[in-house]
């Protein structure tokens, strides 16, 4: 890692509680429940997709995985009350995979089993790298029991997931994946270590997984990206159905307004909760190009604002 973002990374824990408060409320709609919903409404009026995001990871006690499961639940029911569009993504080591692989799929099974009845979607999402076999199995049998209901994601800067890919076409069950670059720093020995053969593992994936029948959720706010999901999008039969855009609140909006007028279907990724900090901070240690962006964006409003 550069020595600017190492220094970055080293210095995140420093910043004050204000100015974190600050620095990510562009990107987190709230700390509660009624804050998201909030901010929910705001976007669906604007005919935005969403995807709702309960903060919170790397929980290593029961009650704790319960109360956050209990929120999911609770989030489902509020969802569909307000009407708004019932799609949830949910962390698997918030949701008690560090516990058990069967204790996370007793979890997710419940809340899919509700979502079910809701004719909800939930996203069962990719942390790091040591997580990812264990992730993918409890996936693997969520999506068997529950069709249609789940979905997972995969990560192109990692060797290993082209191979994914193809081990998941093996299996009938609907398949619903969110390709992303991957957000984790992970060893040189398993990720690509070029942003160039990043995005052609992202477009190959993606490509195979349209071609084998899966739905797309091609979330990136990489124009690169965004130009090649355009012509994919209408070059393979059907992928106009299966697939969309997915874009994380607060980043790129300019762009995300301009490419949904554009008619590109797109949802917007929206987390809350009182974990922000923990979030935020970690995002931007462990990622710090985030942290730059985040930086930079903070000064450019202070730059207006002055
Ligand atoms: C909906 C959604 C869900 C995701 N879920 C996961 C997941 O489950 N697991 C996982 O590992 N990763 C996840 N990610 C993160 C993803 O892996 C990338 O780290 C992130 O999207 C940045 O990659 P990019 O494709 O946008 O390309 P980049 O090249 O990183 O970014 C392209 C441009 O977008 C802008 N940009 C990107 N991110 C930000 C930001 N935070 N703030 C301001 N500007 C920014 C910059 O201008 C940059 O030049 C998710 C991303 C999205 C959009």
């Amino acid at each position: 890692m550069p020595i600017l973002d190492r220094l970055i990374a080293a210095s995140v824990p420093l910043v004050p509680r204000p100015l974190m408060r600050r620095l990510s409320s562009r990107y987190i709609a709230g700390e509660n429940r009624a804050d998201a919903l909030h901010r929910g409404k705001e976007l669906a009026a604007k005919d935005y997709r969403l995807t709702f995001d309960q903060l919170g990871e790397a929980v290593n006690s029961k009650e704790e995985v319960e109360a956050a499961a209990k929120e999911y639940h609770d989030l489902l029911d509020d969802l569909a009350a307000h009407d708004l569009e019932r799609n949830i993504s949910l962390k698997p080591t918030q949701m008690g995979l560090d516990i058990g692989e069967d204790y996370c799929f007793e979890v997710v099974g419940d809340i899919l089993r509700h979502a079910s009845e809701l004719q909800a979607f939930v996203r069962f999402e990719m942390e790091e790298s040591s997580t990812i076999d264990a992730t993918l199995r409890v996936f693997q049998r969520l999506r068997i029991s529950y069709p249609g209901t789940v979905g997972c994601v995969l990560q192109s800067m990692l060797h290993r997931t082209e191979q994914d890919v193809r081990d998941l076409l093996q299996e009938e069950a609907p398949l619903n994946v969110r390709m992303v670059k991957g957000i984790y720093v992970e060893p040189a020995s398993i990720a690509y270590p070029d942003g160039g053969e990043v995005n052609d593992s992202y477009v190959r994936c993606s490509k195979l997984l349209l071609e084998g029948g899966a739905f797309v959720a091609a979330a990136t706010h990489d124009d690169k990206l965004v130009e090649e999901y355009k012509k994919f999008r209408v070059s393979i039969p059907g992928a106009e159905e299966r697939s969309e855009l997915q874009m994380l609140c607060g980043v790129r909006e300019q762009e995300r307004q301009a490419w949904h007028e554009q008619g590109l279907p797109l949802r917007v990724y929206l987390p809350y909760g009182s974990a922000w900090r923990k979030y935020v901070e970690r995002r931007l240690r462990k990622n710090p190009k985030l942290a730059r962006y985040a930086l930079l964006g903070m000064w450019k409003r202070q730059e207006k604002m002055g």
